[in-house]
């Protein structure tokens, strides 16, 4: 069994007189280490499947199985505590605390938690060296560019060690520059590597939400999703412009 394991997934939003099926019978499998991207039109349910396989939100109907737990199972300060032990989240708008310094944002969520402060020091350290933020530890968000912005709530995401990352558009406001820079830290966090030569202990999972071809041309699988359901499904057998070609390819199969 993976990592992550939904089934028949149902989400309906509205009452009775306009009903919107956002995921009809929606299932998907992720093993560890993957690098999964989610695609798909404007309104086909892309953010609905992220939030409900990451316990943000709950499905109509069908089951998430999130690393072992039985995702209906879990309620108030246990999911909250699931959470944030073991699941990261990034998005489109990064949600930075502008009044908190770059180290002060990072190491929130250990604060939050209480942890002493000698291992937050050597987390924020740890992780502040994946996403190659050292020298900007003691800037304001407000100070620096969006796609380091965006490194920021990357290595926010990752301080307490998750087993999955999750992101929504998270290059969504970057330039492609940025994307391409802020994507080539997302793949060495998936491969448990921070640069060529030095690596992590744990390479984390990642499932990432994007219309953009080059950001998910980053990926190792890509589930293509329209009106809810499960349209397609790509692999990366060879280099990233072959599989982008065949990404875009999907997309005009796909249509809007
Ligand atoms: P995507 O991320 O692929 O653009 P979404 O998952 O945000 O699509 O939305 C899927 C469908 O569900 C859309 O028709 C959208 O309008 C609808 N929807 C999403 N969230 C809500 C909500 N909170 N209330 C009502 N309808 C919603
Ligand atoms: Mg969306």
């Amino acid at each position: 069994m993976g990592i992550l394991n939904a089934q028949h997934l149902i989400k309906v939003f509205g009452h009775r007189l306009s009903l919107t099926k956002a995921l009809n019978d929606f299932s998907l499998e992720v093993q560890a280490g993957e690098f999964v991207g989610i695609m798909g039109p404007s309104g086909a349910g892309k953010s609905t499947l992220l939030n409900v396989i990451s316990t943000i939100d709950r499905p109509t109907s069908g089951m998430v199985t999130l690393l072992g737990q039985d995702l209906r199972k879990l309620k108030g300060k246990q999911l909250a505590q699931f959470r944030r032990e073991k699941l990261g989240f990034i998005f489109q708008d990064f949600n930075l605390v502008d009044a908190l310094t770059v180290k002060e944002n990072i190491a929130l969520p250990l604060s939050l938690n209480h942890q002493p402060p000698a291992q937050i020091k050597q987390r924020v350290q740890a992780v502040s060296q994946i996403l190659g933020l050292q020298e900007l530890l003691t800037y304001y968000p407000l100070e620096l560019s969006v796609g380091q912005r965006q490194r920021i709530a990357a290595a926010r995401a990752l301080v307490t060690e998750p087993a999955i990352l999750f992101a929504d558009e998270p290059t969504g406001s970057l330039d492609s520059r940025a994307a391409t820079d802020f994507l080539q830290h997302l793949q060495r966090i998936n491969q448990g590597q921070i640069s060529d030569t030095a690596h992590i202990s744990t390479p984390t999972t990642i499932i990432m939400v994007t219309h953009d071809a080059f950001t998910a041309s980053f990926c190792k699988r890509i589930l293509f999703i329209k009106d809810g359901s499960l349209f397609a499904e790509l692999i990366r057998s060879s280099d990233r412009q072959t599989f982008f070609d065949q990404i875009i390819d999907m997309q005009a199969t796909i249509g809007g």
